[in-house]
């Protein structure tokens, strides 16, 4: 089946014209999943909670939504070059985008600290991968620099066009629920995406005249920045997505919480990986680690019943799952599993299945 990339499905609402040529993977019309153990596990009604799985993205997170506006825009304005600083997701949508184009595309990924997949995805489509010799703040500091003072297209997410072909996700979800919903659980990082989603829902509810959700952002304990109200020096989780100490869209950030009467709290590494395995064992779906940390705040928030239900049956809460956990194979490999060596013989085998 042929699909619409997020260009030709949200054109009129994106900042391209007739004369931008589209660049696409056929991104974004990603899954909207019930969630129905998760919800009975939490103690919510189980109707309520819906997974906005973007790790169905061409690369396996929700940087393509971005990356096609992103690099569409720059063929347009003639870049013969981008560039990007990233944890490992733009870097991977990035090089995908520009081999697609055929444009140079180099990355500054922070050293040591980028999942196995993504870096691989990075390598095999031709991105010049550079390790910066410290953390993601100070590779993005560099691709800045290399934009100005270089004229390679900086494809971050400060560079609007992200933001733009980001607030589609919000669309979906509109779309699919038939209205938005009361919450909406997501980690944050850099910011960029729940500035996005903010923005996507502020403008589907101004033209058809619709209510708000409430923006719930997460970040990771030991790299919470907008939490504490100050940059992190040195930011540290397992989540490494979200291992960012001084957010580009801070600010923003700060004004969808406040405007959707949402809030911006941190979660444990431990939680994060509890819910990352909640959502695989109870729902089937595997997301990276980091973008479990919406769903572990959802978890502490229904262990302290302070989710407001006004209607059982109507309530709604979207959790976004940002990145596919095929990118991240050490983190499950981490953790305790019950798995056995059986003999090739089916006595023993009918054996070990006795005792579970
Ligand atoms: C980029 C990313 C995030 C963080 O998004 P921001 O826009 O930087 O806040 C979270 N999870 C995954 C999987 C990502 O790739």
């Amino acid at each position: 089946m042929n699909r619409l990339g997020v260009i030709d499905r949200y054109r009129a609402f994106l900042p391209v014209t007739d004369k931008t040529p589209v660049v696409s993977l056929q991104e974004g019309s990603t899954p909207l999943l019930p969630a129905p153990r998760l919800a009975r596990e939490l103690g919510l009604p189980e109707t309520s909670v819906y997974l906005k799985f973007e790790g169905m993205n061409p690369t396996g997170s929700f940087k393509d939504r971005g990356m096609t506006v992103a690099v569409s825009k720059a063929v347009e304005e003639n870049a013969s070059a981008v560039v990007c600083a990233s944890t490992g997701n733009t870097a991977a949508s990035a090089a995908a985008y520009a081999a697609r184009a055929g444009l140079r595309c180099v990355v500054l990924l922070p050293d040591g600290k980028v999942a196995a997949g993504k870096l691989a995805q990075s390598l095999i489509h031709g991105a010049e991968v550079l390790a910066v010799k410290g953390n993601f703040d100070a590779a993005l500091d560099l691709a800045r620099r290399a934009s100005q003072e270089l004229g390679l297209a900086l494809v971050n997410s400060v560079n609007p066009y992200r933001i733009a072909g980001q607030k589609t996700a919000a669309f979906e979800v509109v779309e699919a629920l038939g209205r938005p919903p009361e919450y909406q659980f997501m980690p944050v990082g850099n910011a960029g995406n729940i500035t996005a989603y903010w923005a996507g829902y502020r403008e589907v509810a101004t033209r058809e005249g619709l209510g708000l959700p409430r923006m719930m952002g997460f970040q990771a304990w030991g790299a919470a920045p907008i939490v504490l109200g100050k940059p992190v020096a040195k930011p540290e989780t397992i989540a490494t997505a979200i291992r960012i100490g001084n957010p580009a869209s801070w600010k923003a950030a700060e004004a969808a919480r406040d405007e959707s009467r949402g809030a911006i709290a941190r979660v444990k590494d431990a939680e994060i990986l509890a819910a990352y395995r909640m959502l695989a064992r109870l729902e089937g779906v595997f997301c990276e680690p980091s973008s479990a940390a919406g769903v572990a705040g959802l978890v502490a928030l229904a262990k302290a019943k302070a989710i407001e239900i006004a209607d059982p049956k109507e309530l709604r809460i979207v959790c976004v799952l940002t990145g596919h956990g095929l990118k991240d194979p050490e983190t499950p490999k981490s953790l305790p599993h019950k798995w056995r060596a059986v003999p090739a013989d089916f006595s023993a085998l009918k054996k070990a299945l006795a005792k579970r």
